[in-house]
């Protein structure tokens, strides 16, 4: 027999935990203090082959070259957001997912060094002659946040949707030379 309440919303993590949350901001609320470092990946993420995964890969060093190249003046906070599958997410970043909140359907990805992210499996890129540009300003710490989550909207017919998009945050130090 359960003892679960089907009016209240329960935490998937701690499976023993009898007590349920009224509304889901509670239950996030409860993720956050107890959970934040599980990232126990989904089982309904399927793995997206490498080849599909290079546009995407693309699109998101294109964004972060623009960030470090000399005539872009902005220092500081940046941040930029690129539409994404939740698959797709998580077959780039499954290494360095620090955190997966059930709850709320997002990943988060924290100190990710710029290098690690986009060095490997990426021939052809012009990364060799950016990384030289971008010598005059330096990320801070080398720290990158990166989170995925769902975001809803509506189309030009007024149909509801759910898309993902990945938020990348980072900051740019002040120019060196
Ligand atoms: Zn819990």
């Amino acid at each position: 027999m359960s003892t679960q309440d089907s009016t209240k919303l329960y935490c998937s993590i701690c499976k023993r935990r009898a007590k349920g949350f009224k509304n889901r901001s509670g239950l996030q609320r409860h993720e956050t203090l107890k959970h934040v470092s599980y990232n126990t990946l989904p089982s309904h993420v399927r793995s997206v082959p490498n080849s599909e995964l290079s546009h995407l890969k693309k699109a998101i060093i294109k964004e972060l070259q623009k960030r470090l190249k000399n005539h872009h003046t902005a220092v500081g906070k940046q941040v930029f957001s690129i539409h994404c599958s939740e698959d797709a997410f998580v077959s780039i970043f499954k290494n360095h997912i620090t955190r997966y909140s059930p709850c709320g359907s997002s990943y988060f990805c924290r100190q990710l060094s710029f290098v690690r992210l986009h060095m490997p499996d990426f021939e052809n890129s012009n990364y060799e002659q950016s990384a030289k540009k971008s010598k005059t300003k330096s990320l801070v710490n080398g720290e990158m946040t990166v989170q995925w989550k769902v975001t809803g909207g509506k189309d030009k017919e007024n149909h509801k949707f759910e898309a993902g998009s990945a938020q990348f945050r980072f900051f740019l130090d002040q120019c060196q030379i």
